[in-house]
């Protein structure tokens, strides 16, 4: 058990933050003081492998996360936000191959595989009863999106012959199965196969994440529409093990440090043409 406070142990990571911050401006005396910093962030949590922020997600779900077409590697607001986390943290960030978003939670709290979950996942209750959550790094609301041309209006396609697909074990999921409760709702491993699905027909719409539906709105599936903006309010943060707080303070101060020093501001503007 650490002997400091978790205020006090806050105030020691952004101020250790601070010093790798300075270090990295260019300085090289302060090279010392930047490891010895860097060191005393480190000591207070366990990362599954030594040196590195170990990452996991469902890379499917752009701009958050996906994967590179030609390199196969991860991309997207969520890899960016990683390896500026890593950088502040003085570690280096190692991506894991993607996995189904239902199995992120629980993967993180059975430990030993990653170090961190980021995957435009919403701070819930349910999921905060599991493991830590961050402090919210991104806003978010519910989307209901139709193929264009389709007639279907919410109250429409609350019958039980329309099919929705939805993301298994997501926010959206749950709001589709409230709020749509006559539909046929069909959860699927991603939403990519769900796009393409109310594309060819397999199903009438899909819920998804507003920032999720857009982007892929304006970038590839131009023949999709939104048809209802859902104002659920929701937070994005990042998922760590109830065993390492140690972690997710050092997380949210490196998320306050990011927020400070602007490279939050760049990573939105990279994603989302301007800071959110
Ligand atoms: N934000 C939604 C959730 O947390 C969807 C996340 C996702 O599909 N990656 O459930």
């Amino acid at each position: 058990m650490s002997t400091l406070s978790r205020r006090d142990f806050l105030a020691a990571s952004a101020s250790a933050i601070g010093l790798v911050l300075t270090a990295c401006g260019g300085s090289k005396t302060d090279g010392g003081a930047a490891d010895t910093a860097a060191d005393a962030v480190a000591a207070e949590y366990t990362l599954v492998n030594e040196g590195k922020l170990t990452c996991i997600s469902n890379l499917y779900f752009p701009p958050f996360e996906s994967m590179d077409e030609k390199t196969g590697e991860p991309v997207g607001f969520d890899i960016d936000m990683s390896k500026s986390l890593a950088e502040h943290l003085g570690l280096e960030v190692n991506w894991l191959p993607s996995q189904a978003f239902d199995s992120l939670v629980p993967t993180i709290k059975a430990g030993g595989t990653a170090d961190i979950a980021i995957a435009g996942m919403t701070i819930t209750d349910a999921r905060k009863a599991e493991v830590d959550m961050s402090d919210p790094y991104v806003d978010s609301n519910q989307s209901l999106v139709t193929k264009v041309g389709s007639e279907d209006t919410l109250e429409t396609l609350n019958a039980a012959e329309k099919k929705i697909a939805v993301q298994a074990g997501t926010t959206g999921a749950d709001w589709a199965a409230e709020n749509l409760p006559n539909a046929t709702i069909v959860p699927l491993d991603d939403i990519i196969s769900a796009m393409n699905g109310v594309l060819t027909g397999s199903y009438d719409g899909l819920v998804t994440d507003l920032p999720v539906s857009s982007y892929q709105i304006k970038n590839s599936f131009t023949d999709l529409q939104i048809i209802e903006e859902i104002p659920t309010g929701e937070q994005y943060g990042i998922a760590i093990s109830k065993d390492n707080p140690g972690l997710t303070a050092a997380i949210n101060a490196a998320l306050q440090a990011m927020e400070d020093d602007g490279s939050r501001d760049a990573i939105e503007t990279t994603w989302f043409g301007a800071a959110l």
